[in-house]
């Protein structure tokens, strides 16, 4: 068979030397052991939590060796295109300090783009042009109706699916057939034609999972579309080899794709990145064990992070702690070091699958929150506010003095320990609701309406804005001896049965008045905060 000239039927026209892009993208300059690694999305405008594991580990690798860590589009597949998409995914990664050195959207060195794939159609088909001359791709004319039946067929008889060896069936075609084909304008795409055989089995070794086993590819996959463009397997092994990627990490949903890499690598004469494969994340559920699911776990996508007001250092420290098995007793030792200082190395990422549980992560969240200073927690705050807060949340931020002191309160600075009250954004607004608004919900008080009545009558006549925390209190207990309840806990501990309840249970009746809450930080300084027409008024409502 001429190949060369079924070569320029295929892909007429003249093509740059293949030569030549070696010049064009050439090897990177950076120091020794630096690494290239990269982000590939493709554009469907769901990025989930898989997406920022890789993304943690290709940028904590690439910046700790003083590599590069790039962003390529991979809009192979236009059906999945969503506008917006890009910006998506870099300002979803943006929020937990991600940040590319180059790539689509991103600029950066030009040497190396245009980072999307649907912008470097001439160097996919000038490689394809080149696999057909040398006899490694040829044109497959099959329908879908005929491949869907291939598929049945072989599923039926337990196969494995697809087009490979005696099921090839345009692998066969004589130069007459096809030129039959071609005369007659039948639509055509290109396959790659394989040469191995998945009885043979390599060990390859993967930068995360150590030595496996890899079978070769026997699949004749497709290399380029009917419509001219390649496919995602393709695209991708010539992007990494010109972009000069060193490192993939990437879930491990592609390690069933590698021995086609492996092989379009070898049939390009591309030498391979390194592969690290990631482990698929879990959930618990009850006894088992599952993948996260796109439609059950809303915790995949990462939108709900953000929306929830996740502080993003308490997910990255959350996922570094999944991520390196020795990370979390670094941070014990250092918990104020910038998480740039931790070595992060692939060798040390989890093998197999990684349990990723929420209660866990509120837990780490509450420990990162109790650590801002009351200005910091009051700027993340604002600015989860700005894009998801209610109107009456964003106006607490206009009153910066009882912010500042509600916050200063509920997080305990100042006191012997600070408070771990607040978990994410959205629940400590919730938090701090009473202090900017009327209660308008109560939790149950447990006295009678009538006693309740006559504590609250009895301290609206003794309360005064001056009093220290000590005469309040003083006040309050004296309230409590008028209507039978133990001013002293430990009268009421001795003798229960003398009185209606203890000071406690008065100063709860009076949380609830002030508000809608049985329990809260400091009731004294709450009413400070609040001062006194609005303790008076709220207070008065409740009669
Ligand atoms: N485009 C692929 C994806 O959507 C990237 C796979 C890879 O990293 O090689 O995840």
């Amino acid at each position: 068979m001429n190949y060369k000239a079924l070569a320029e039927r295929l892909l007429p026209g003249q093509y740059p030397a293949l030569e030549s892009y070696e010049t064009r993208y050439p090897l990177r300059n950076l120091p020794e052991k630096a690494e290239v690694t990269r982000l590939a999305p493709s554009p469907t405008g769901f990025i989930h939590l898989g997406n920022l594991f890789a993304a943690i580990a290709n940028e904590r690798i690439a910046h700790r060796s003083g590599g590069i860590l790039y962003l390529r589009i991979e809009d192979t597949d236009l059906k999945r295109k969503v506008d917006g998409a890009v910006e998506a995914v870099i300002k979803a990664l943006e929020y937990f300090d991600i940040r590319f050195d180059e790539g689509a959207e991103i600029g950066g060195d030009e040497t190396y783009g245009p980072w999307y794939q649907r912008q470097r159609a001439e160097i996919y088909r000038a490689f394809v042009k080149h696999l057909i001359e040398e006899g490694r791709a040829y044109p497959c004319f099959c329908t879908e109706e005929e491949l869907s039946r291939l598929r049945e067929e072989q599923t039926a008889r337990k196969e494995v699916t697809g087009y490979y060896g005696k099921y090839a069936k345009c692998r066969g075609l004589s130069e007459e057939e096809i030129y039959q084909n071609l005369d007659a304008g039948k639509p055509f795409v290109i396959r790659l034609k394989s040469m191995g055989d998945p009885e043979v089995k390599h060990t390859f070794h993967d930068e995360i999972k150590g030595d496996i086993t890899v079978h070769e590819n026997d699949q004749d996959v497709v290399i380029l579309k009917s419509d001219g463009i390649p496919t995602y397997h393709f695209a991708h092994a010539v992007d990494d080899h010109f972009m000069r990627t060193t490192l993939v990490i990437r879930g491990e949903e592609w390690l069933a794709s590698l021995p086609i890499h492996i092989e379009l690598f070898g049939a390009l004469g591309f030498p391979l990145p390194r592969y690290g494969h990631n482990c698929s994340l879990m959930k618990q559920e009850g006894e088992t064990r599952r993948k996260l699911s796109k439609r059950k776990d809303p915790e995949l996508s990462l939108e709900f992070y953000r929306k929830e007001g996740y502080h993003p250092r308490a997910v990255k420290v959350y996922i570094l702690t999944l991520l390196n098995s020795n990370f979390e007793e670094w941070y014990l030792k250092n918990p104020e070091a910038p998480l740039e200082e931790f070595k992060f190395t692939a060798a040390k990422m989890s093998k197999s699958g990684t349990l990723f549980d929420l209660d866990k992560l509120s837990d780490i969240s509450k420990n990162e929150l109790a650590k801002l200073s009351a200005g910091q927690m009051r700027d993340f705050l604002k600015t989860w506010a700005e894009e998801f807060g209610s109107e009456a949340q964003k106006a607490y931020f206009s009153d910066e003095e009882k912010l500042l002191g509600a916050l200063t309160l509920c997080m305990g600075i100042g006191g012997k320990k600070r408070r771990k009250d607040f978990t994410t954004a959205s629940q400590a607004m919730e938090l701090l609701r009473y202090f900017f608004e009327r209660p308008a919900e109560f939790e149950p008080y447990r006295v009678e309406e009538t006693v309740k009545h006559a504590l609250l009558v009895g301290f609206l006549k003794t309360y005064s804005p001056a009093d220290d925390a000590q005469t309040w209190f003083a006040k309050v207990k004296e309230v409590a001896a008028e209507n039978g309840f133990a001013a002293e806990m430990k009268d009421y501990k001795a003798n229960p049965d003398a009185y209606r309840g203890s000071v406690a249970d008065v100063a709860e009746v009076l949380r609830i008045a002030t508000t809608g809450k049985a329990n809260t930080p400091d009731l004294w300084t709450i009413q400070h905060i609040l001062g006194e027409a609005e303790v008076r008024a709220r207070i008065a409502a409740q009669l």
